[in-house]
């Protein structure tokens, strides 16, 4: 079969296969099926059975007391982080982490808290005591520390369990509360091998995206204590989040954990098998985690690489130095081969 030809080509743009991130999946025939069918109601009068029953199910697969749906996983963060700190607090946070770099600063724009960036270690963990460094006494010259921003998956690095016990600790000792930016919550768990309560179990709150690589059309959950849910249903207001028949949205949520989930581990399995295939080619320097390739090309050839792989129609993203390649659930055998065969037939400057 061509390349062109791959029964999987989308026509209109003649894309096998895009690999740019797995926010990218869009529902199959039944996800669609399940968010035709699911009983509606108002979220906002506390009436969508399907949205209670998608918190009440990730409250439980967490082990914890609650759980929230938000529309994005950057408005879940901003509800949580508001529900830990008040203004004038402080957060600690990675200085490569999604809620520090890459979500407008809305945690200080929006809610007046300070973010203090500690450096990420190789393993996307924090170092206990960049941590501890970062904790401030009670002074009045300062402001006061509250919360540990975590992150698991950290592009598509699984930081290990020890390593966040350990960091962990050291805000309990301080009296920090631990939020952690699971955005891909669940492929860290696959990667770890471990329950997702054993992971939930070090925080306070944890934030889920359903609509990476579980490939949901939209949708975040934040689950924590049943304690804060009033607190935080105030700030999902606040934040313009709180929305009406949302279990249209919820119901893709079920159908992922349902049916996508246990199929999370043939993402990172394709993830390794494109990253064997590159370290092949001699195109560049490879590495991958997870879900996530990582491959820089030789100075110069980004452009006609990623030009080279559009032809054969294969996104990739145009990142520098390092490409970020993500593999999702709408990424089968088939296209990932058609990728592979299209770096293999790449030139690279010598
Ligand atoms: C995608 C992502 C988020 C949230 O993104 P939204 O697009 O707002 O849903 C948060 N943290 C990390 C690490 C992410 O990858």
């Amino acid at each position: 079969m061509s390349l062109y030809g791959h029964a999987a080509a989308d026509a209109a743009t003649n894309c096998i296969c895009d690999l740019r991130s797995d926010t990218l999946t869009k529902p199959g025939a039944g996800m669609r099926e399940a968010m035709m069918s699911a009983p509606l109601g108002d979220d906002v009068y506390g009436e969508d059975p399907t949205v209670a029953r998608l918190e009440r199910e990730l409250a439980t697969r967490l082990g914890k007391g609650a759980a929230m749906f938000f529309p994005t996983g950057t408005q879940s963060n901003l509800a949580a982080v508001m529900a830990h700190c008040g203004r004038g607090d402080e957060m600690i946070v990675g200085d490569r982490y999604h809620l520090y770099c890459d979500e407008a600063a809305g945690a200080s724009v929006l809610t007046g808290v300070s973010m203090v960036p500690v450096a990420m270690a190789t393993d996307g963990g924090l170092d206990p005591d960049g941590i501890a460094a970062a904790i401030k006494v009670d002074d009045p010259h300062y402001a006061r520390s509250r919360l540990l921003s975590l992150e698991n998956t950290v592009g598509g690095r699984v930081v290990s369990l020890d390593r966040i016990d350990a960091g962990v600790q050291v805000a309990r000792e301080a009296g920090l509360s631990v939020h952690l930016d699971g955005a891909r919550f669940f492929n860290a768990v696959t990667e770890l091998g471990c329950d997702a309560r054993r992971l939930a179990a070090p925080m306070d709150t944890i934030s889920v995206c359903l609509s990476k690589g579980l490939g949901t059309p939209a949708g975040s959950v934040l689950v924590g204590p049943q304690e804060m849910m009033g607190q935080l249903r105030r700030n999902r207001k606040i934040l313009g989040g709180a929305m009406r028949q949302s279990g249209v949205l919820a119901a893709a949520g079920l159908y992922a954990l349902e049916h996508h989930l246990p199929q999370l581990a043939e993402d990172h399995a394709h993830a390794a098998r494109l990253a064997a295939a590159l370290r092949e080619t001699g195109i560049g320097a490879v590495s991958s985690h997870t879900n996530m390739v990582f491959l820089t090309p030789q100075a110069g050839d980004h452009g006609r690489l990623t030009q080279h792989m559009a032809e054969a129609g294969i996104k990739i993203g145009g990142q520098s130095p390092a490409i970020r390649m993500v593999l999702h659930r709408d990424v089968d055998d088939d296209a990932l081969e058609a990728a592979i065969r299209a770096f293999q037939s790449f030139d690279p400057t010598h």
